[in-house]
């Protein structure tokens, strides 16, 4: 083994991101606004995009690898016409009246899915990872994935906005997620 392979398993090591689930505190907090888009912020979205590939996700925010910034990953291009997007300190500035249901689930939230009702369609302002600023009008999937990713930076998850009867249904269930975050 050479010091040059040493190094490289070293900065794996450190680098590895890994999912933290329902029960972790920094799924809790608002994450911090992104003040310098770098290599070391691509780096960060690097790892998000395969973290939710391997995971057979949509979406991903950095508060779910323990990240707690503003940074959000989504593909949805499996089901509509859309390219992988990297959504940076995002804000909506319009939502729908319209009010639709949508079954989500969470890579978070392994093994659970309900019902939540959102705004059907949205327009947001945010920045790209060029730091160029974007703007999204996004009704169907794409607005309810940046929805419910918006909601993971302000330290809300999809079970939170259950009926609490299903919540209630879901205790036992969530109580059981909570535990693989000591295997993290
Ligand atoms: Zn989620």
């Amino acid at each position: 083994m050479n010091l040059i392979f040493i190094f490289q398993r070293f900065c794996e090591i450190i680098m590895a991101h890994k999912l933290i689930y329902y029960g972790s505190d920094t799924l809790k907090k608002v994450a911090e606004e992104v003040r310098n888009i770098d290599s070391e912020l691509a780096g960060i979205a690097d790892s998000m995009f395969n973290i939710m590939y391997r995971e057979k996700g949509i979406g991903l925010a950095a508060p779910q690898i323990a990240i707690s910034k503003r940074l959000i990953t989504l593909d949805i291009s499996d089901y509509e016409k859309v390219p992988p997007l990297v959504i940076i300190n995002p804000e909506i500035v319009e939502r729908s009246d319209g009010m639709e249901p949508y079954e989500e689930g969470c890579l978070s939230v392994p093994g659970i899915t309900g019902d939540v009702i959102r705004p059907s369609a949205i327009l947001i302002r945010a920045l790209d990872i060029n730091g160029r600023e974007i703007r999204i009008e996004a009704d169907g999937l794409l607005a309810r994935v940046i929805q419910h990713e918006i909601d993971h930076i302000n330290g809300i998850l999809f079970v939170d906005r259950l009926e609490e009867y299903k919540q209630k249904e879901l205790r036992a269930e969530l109580k059981m997620i909570k535990k693989l975050n000591r295997a993290v």
